[in-house]
């Protein structure tokens, strides 16, 4: 957990373009845009990915998901639409072990794998 970049965004001590935060969540800008708008939106808790919730974390992760429309509505992408990805473990292609959704918008998305 210290080693956590995340974490390390979630305590101010390195620097991230935030764009909402509450008590439970936090969303930020990546670093490395794969869409005109591409925000992370976090639990402040450290959950190391999808595979580690537990039965106690349903109701975040529900909240994440109105706070993803919520920064949806405020990027101006509400209506036109936009993805929402969680990359699990290593097939999965997570790169950073603390629980994230990536919200991408701002251009007809490509490849749909699903
Ligand atoms: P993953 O591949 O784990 O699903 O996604 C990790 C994402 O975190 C990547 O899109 C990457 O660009 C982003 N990222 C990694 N390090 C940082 C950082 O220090 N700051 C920000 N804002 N994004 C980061
Ligand atoms: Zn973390």
């Amino acid at each position: 957990m210290e080693d956590c970049i995340f974490c390390k965004i979630i305590k101010k001590e390195i620097p991230a373009d935030i764009v909402y935060e509450d008590e439970e969540i936090i969303a930020f800008k990546d670093i490395q845009p794969a869409a005109p708008i591409h925000i992370l939106v976090i639990p402040k808790k450290h959950i190391p990915s999808l595979a580690y919730l537990q039965n106690e974390d349903e109701a975040l992760i529900g909240k994440i998901y109105t706070v993803i429309n919520e920064v949806a509505k405020g990027q101006g992408v509400k209506e036109k639409g936009y993805r929402v990805i969680v990359n699990c473990g290593e097939d999965g292609g997570q790169e950073v072990g603390h629980l994230h959704f990536h919200l991408l918008a701002g251009k007809k998305l490509g490849e749909k794998i699903v």
